[in-house]
């Protein structure tokens, strides 16, 4: 069988620990055999982004602008006792903060459903995509314990030295203080990214706030999106028979658990974070999401939404084989490779990138999985493999659907 050729290369990020040993696994067992891989690499393992006092993480994000498309390994961010175990020279940021800023995106995240395995809330068929805000709000915010009476107020200094006051609160006893920021630009971003997305998926936009209390802050959000709707998406969803609807958060709340999903949600960065860890975890497992980046003019990062999975690492260190559950890594290849495809027409490798993930799907509603899934999966048999175990039944189902 002759082998796939791609025309222009991706940008591969490589990471560290358990999902770096997973990240060969996948491209020796599933990808390089049918594909005649091109990729420009970036080391951004720890050991790595220390020896270059992480430029390999810059020259990693800027190269994913040229090229359009990157895929990424989970990567350590360090904190106290990375910084011994490794010997670091400083405590580097998180990498994927740094892509985050030079792409300046939005991250999607949505779950990968297979039958046999039933969402918590049953009115759930299709997958409900989160798209998160990844920038200012409470992240960013600037926070104050207040000890004794006082008047708190926000104090805006203008560029000429006037100033603008607005009283907060009279404190007549202790309490706390929080002060917080968004941009026209950032939240501009944000919704150009969402409506791109949902043309990209064919499914519905939901965006939720609460500017019936957020009278100023929230509301700016909801008139930004409106307005860039209008401009520059009606037509475009119209014609892809698709709809943007605004609502509040609690109502979103409420219609999702009602909703059979397939749809895509916009949310402001907290509620994005904790809504896709509710999504994730109604859904089973981490290690059965999908996420991406996406900047405002169409560039994609395609990642596992996991960590480095570190407990298990150590016991592949001990020489132990382990059922660590590849299935996010393998959707971030197969996303990039899609998306490639796409973009330089090669008919060819999208129907790969799809058949790969559908061959994967199979394995699992056949009953062979990793530990992560033994106790979710509803069938009457299953075998628990370890994860050279999983991507070898993956290829062979690959192989055999040729074949057939
Ligand atoms: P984690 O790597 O996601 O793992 C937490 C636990 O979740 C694991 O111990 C394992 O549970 C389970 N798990 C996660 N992925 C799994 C998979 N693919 N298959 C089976 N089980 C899986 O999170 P963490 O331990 O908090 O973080 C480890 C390192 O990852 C940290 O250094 C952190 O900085 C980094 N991190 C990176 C990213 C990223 O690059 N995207 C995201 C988050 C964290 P059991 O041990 O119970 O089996
Ligand atoms: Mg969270």
């Amino acid at each position: 069988m002759s082998k796939i050729k791609m025309k222009n290369p991706l940008v591969e990020m490589d990471g560290d620990e358990m999902t770096r040993i997973i990240w060969q696994q996948v491209k020796d067992i599933l990808i390089t055999p049918f594909v005649e891989l091109k990729t420009e690499y970036f080391d951004l393992g720890l050991k790595n982004r220390d020896l270059t006092n992480d430029r390999i993480t810059l020259d990693a994000a800027h190269r994913t602008q040229e090229l359009g498309v990157a895929v990424k390994c989970a990567t350590i961010t360090p904190n106290a006792q990375r910084m011994e175990e490794y010997r670091l020279k400083k405590m580097w940021k998180s990498p994927n903060g740094t892509i985050r800023s030079v792409l300046d995106g939005t991250v999607f995240r949505a779950p990968i459903l297979v039958d046999c395995i039933q969402p918590l809330v049953s009115a759930w068929r299709q997958p409900i995509t989160i798209a998160r805000h990844a920038y200012g709000d409470i992240y960013s915010g600037s926070e104050m314990l207040i000890g004794e009476p006082c008047t708190a107020e926000l104090v805006i200094t203008n560029s000429d030295g006037s100033v603008r006051i607005q009283r907060i609160h009279q404190f007549d006893g202790p309490g706390v203080l929080l002060g917080m920021h968004n941009t026209d630009e950032s939240i501009g971003s944000f919704a150009r990214s969402c409506f791109k997305y949902a043309l990209d998926l064919g499914q519905d936009l939901w965006f939720s706030t609460k500017d019936t209390i957020s009278k100023t802050y929230d509301h700016r959000f909801k008139d930004i999106f409106a307005e860039i709707f209008a401009e520059e998406f009606q037509a475009d969803f119209q014609k892809a028979g698709i709809t943007y609807f605004y609502t509040l958060i609690d109502d979103a709340v409420a219609r999702i658990m009602r909703s059979p999903g397939g749809i895509l949600w916009a949310c402001k960065n907290y509620d994005g974070d904790v809504m896709s860890d509710m999504v994730a975890a109604a859904c089973g497992s981490l290690a059965m999401m999908t996420s991406v980046l996406v900047s405002p003019d169409g560039k994609y990062e395609f990642e596992a939404a996991h960590g480095t999975v570190t407990r298990h690492y150590y016991r592949h260190l001990k020489g132990e084989r382990t059922s660590t559950n590849p299935m996010a890594t393998l959707f971030a290849w197969t996303g990039a490779l899609r998306k490639r495809a796409e973009m330089d027409e090669l008919a060819e490798l999208v129907s790969f990138a799809d058949r790969l993930q559908a061959a994967s799907l199979a394995v699992i509603e056949e009953g062979v999985v990793t530990g992560d899934l033994k106790n979710l999966v509803r069938l009457p048999d299953v075998q628990v493999v370890d994860t050279i175990g999983f991507l070898e039944a993956v290829g062979a189902r690959l192989t055999q659907g040729a074949k057939s």
